[in-house]
């Protein structure tokens, strides 16, 4: 391997290929020997080259490692030498001078010319500063053309990994688009600010009291002049957007803050914090996925114990998204309380804001929105990201069909597998305008300015999510949009519809919305999630001794299968204070120990407690007698096969069951021994082997349980608090 310019980035490359050994030998030549002879000393290149004909002649790879604006000569001089197996790379901050410079040399980008970026380096520079870690766990990002050889690109990729680097690949434009705002930009910024600064009168003092945050903010000031200047030249017409933008939304505060203008203040400040805490939550989850060991947590769990105590269960993860929407599309200020703040919400929310909507929070669940009203909401800059939240794209289909802006929906890798074909289609008969990819999933690209139409339409499958998708498109159409369920499914939408001053009319299976109404800011206190109590029901009923309150329990008929099933099995489950709150009934509930006894599970409760399967499985091994579960053919596909899954984890802790098509059969009364269990990192399976721990004679220790955190934030401390004898390990 040959590194032409040993410099910082050339000589950490050269000292990280050398410690890793990832080369046979490695070359090099500086336009200053010195340079060469002193990396050869300091024991970072193999052999020295005084010409470049020396270092490239034999090289079946070749680093061009100059200030970006010294290529071109550079390659001039590699040319007559370079072996035409050879790969050609670089480490310029920008790409098209690159290539263009290849070009304009070689007449061609051929196959093994592949351009790269590491995104990592210092204010130092020169070979005495190299560092063979300097790319341990940063980004390369390498821009090949189509044409490049994928045998080269892989050797590129690996030998970057081989460093300890991540690679990414993006096209060339896409990348100088990128770095212009994310690096460009900000360098631009430091160098004016402490020019600025440093020729105001009071000089000396401003520096003197310069505060933490100024110098945070101003350390990259010190970055290397030249190199820079190379930058801002090479990558001129994508730099040039990026300030204009950058200038126009600056004169915009400038107008703000003269006019005292608070409220755009705090819309720009408040939208700033939470893309910062977004894009650093988002950064944090993408390290997970580079490094999965991190991702490992396994629950510990002893034995006995009984469960006690009051307590409030995190938020309903449905009522909180539909409470943010319905907040931001309202006249006036929603607060809510009890918001979950897991990470589909989260998204939620950060989309609204992105919408120009003023959100303040979460902070410890409450969150305060500054509703726009029902045509208030604002074209979003760049497509609206919804993690992992297929309620949110459908919902926002709906909403986002009737709007006069385009809009784009994309979500993480597993949400970009899901069909949206099942909104997308009524949504078009309602004159929507919507683009998929292939086979109906994300991204969805919505043509706004469309003026939709009300329709009825009879659901062929059971869906709270299209079903809620298209009443929100109602609000928007011409008429009555009504929509018929072939089964009852979750009616939060028109619950909090009403909660919000909008009627919907609703007979038998039927629910309908008449356009052009607009919605009144309410208080919500969202009700605790039943399906996290659920896990807390179960426990208080098979642990001897228990007596647990619960608060504030979304009572939602259309939720309940869970507290009627075990009631069918004797629990003793007292409702207390049973209440409306935003069109939601909620209620305390008191359990105390009971004897279980088997049942057959009606099969009209299945789908009213098909999330609460797992727990109940539990209930059922510590009950006398059979219990049998039939019609829940739908637990087979949900985020793991649940009941295939439940049975090998119970069979692991020394309970036997039967699994049939579309059930289980389950033997109460059996020991349950202890032992370990995989939970195929489907959250509730996790949870539901803690409750388990109750009844166990020995210790149980669930692995994969990271996704605990997202569906049910807090629950090892809570499930600790109330008596169950757990510690997560790797959290
Ligand atoms: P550096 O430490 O100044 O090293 C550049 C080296 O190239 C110096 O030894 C320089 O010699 C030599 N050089 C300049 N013109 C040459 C020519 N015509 N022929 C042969 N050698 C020549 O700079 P660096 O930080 O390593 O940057 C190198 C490249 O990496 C740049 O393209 C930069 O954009 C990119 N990069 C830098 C960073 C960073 O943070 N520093 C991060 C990512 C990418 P002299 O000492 O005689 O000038």
């Amino acid at each position: 391997m040959a590194v032409i310019g040993l410099g910082l980035i050339g000589g950490s490359l050269a000292a990280a290929v050398r410690e890793h050994r990832l080369a046979e030998a490695v070359v090099a030549y500086d336009r200053r020997f010195d340079d060469v002879v002193a990396g050869h000393q300091i024991g970072i290149i193999d052999e020295t080259a005084e010409t470049v004909e020396q270092a490239v002649r034999n090289a079946d790879l070749v680093v061009v490692a100059v200030p970006v604006r010294a290529t071109e000569a550079v390659l001039q001089e590699i040319r007559p030498h370079l072996s035409p197996n050879a790969l050609l790379t670089d480490v310029g901050s920008t790409k098209a001078s690159f290539v263009d410079a290849v070009a304009s040399v070689f007449g061609e980008v051929g196959p093994n010319v592949i351009p790269g970026h590491p995104i990592a380096g210092s204010e130092k520079s020169g070979v005495r500063a190299a560092n063979s870690e300097l790319f341990a766990n940063h980004k390369v990002i390498l821009t090949p053309a189509d044409s490049a050889d994928p045998a080269q690109l892989n050797r590129l990729k690996r030998l970057w990994e081989g460093c300890g680097a991540t690679v990414l690949t993006m096209s060339v434009a896409y990348h100088d688009e990128v770095l212009a705002a994310t690096s460009h930009l900000p360098h631009l910024i430091a160098f004016s600010l402490v020019d600025t600064l440093a020729g105001e009168d009071e000089n000396m003092d401003i520096f003197r009291y310069a505060a933490g945050g100024f110098r945070d903010f101003t350390r990259i000031a010190a970055s290397d002049p030249v190199m820079w200047h190379d930058i801002f030249l090479s990558n001129r017409q994508a730099v040039l957007r990026v300030i204009d933008h950058f200038t126009r939304d600056l004169g915009q505060l400038r107008t703000a803050i003269e006019a005292q203008d608070s409220a755009t203040l705090l819309r720009v400040f408040s939208r700033a914090k939470a893309a910062r805490e977004h894009f650093s939550k988002m950064l944090s989850g993408q390290a997970y996925v580079t490094d999965m060991s991190q991702n490992q947590v396994t629950f510990q769990l002893q034995p006995g114990g009984s469960v006690t105590g009051d307590i409030r269960v995190p938020g309903d993860k449905s009522i909180s998204h539909r409470s943010i929407m319905l907040g931001a599309l309202a006249d006036g200020v929603t607060e809510v309380n009890g918001f979950l703040e897991g990470e589909d919400s989260l998204a939620t929310l950060q989309a609204f804001r992105d919408m120009g909507v003023t959100i303040e929070g979460p902070d410890n669940g409450f969150v305060r929105i500054h509703g726009v009203g029902i045509d208030g909401l604002q074209a979003p800059r760049g497509p609206l990201y919804l993690g992992n939240s297929g309620t949110a794209m459908r919902l926002f289909a709906g909403l986002l069909a009737a709007q006069e802006f385009d809009s784009e929906l994309t979500g993480d890798e597993s949400l970009s597998r899901r069909p949206m074909g099942r909104v997308a289609d009524p949504l078009r008969a309602m004159g929507a305008v919507i683009d998929t990819a292939d086979g109906g999933r994300p991204p969805l690209k919505i043509n706004g300015g469309q003026a939709l139409t009300g329709i009825h339409y009879e659901m062929p499958v059971a869906s709270a999510q299209v079903k809620s998708c298209l009443l929100l498109a109602g609000l928007y159409a011409e008429g009555v949009t009504s929509v018929t369920e072939p089964a009852p499914t979750r009616d939060h939408t028109e619950r909090m519809l009403e909660g919000f001053g909008y009627h919907v009319h609703r007979k038998g299976a039927t629910a309908s919305v008449s356009g052009g109404g607009r919605l009144t800011a309410t208080a919500i206190d969202v009700p605790a999630d039943i399906s996290s109590a659920a896990f807390f029901l179960v426990a208080a009923s098979i642990a001897p001794d228990s007596d647990l309150t619960l608060r504030h329990v979304g009572m939602n008929p259309t939720r309940v299968g869970v507290i009627n099933i075990l009631k069918l099995m004797g629990a003793d489950i007292e409702v207390l204070n049973a209440r409306e709150i935003g069109g939601e009934p909620v209620a305390d509930l008191r359990v105390r120990a009971a004897e279980l006894s088997g049942i057959d599970i009606p099969e009209d409760q299945v789908p009213l407690a098909i999330d609460e399967f797992p727990v109940l499985f539990v209930a059922a091994a510590c009950a006398r007698g059979e219990t049998v579960l039939r019609g829940a053919e739908e637990l087979r596909v949900k985020e793991s096969d649940r009941i295939q899954v439940m049975a090998d984890g119970l069979e692991a802790v020394g309970v036997q069951s039967t699994v049939t098509p579309d059930g289980i059969v389950i033997q109460g009364g059996q020991a349950i021994v202890g032992g370990k269990v995989d939970s195929h990192g489907d959250h509730r399976i996790a949870m539901s082997f803690a409750v388990a721990s109750l009844r166990a004679t020995g210790p149980i220790e669930v692995t994969d349980c990271a996704n605990v955190a997202t569906s049910f934030p807090g629950f090892v401390e809570l499930a600790r608090q109330t008596g169950i004898q757990i510690t997560a390990q790797g959290a």
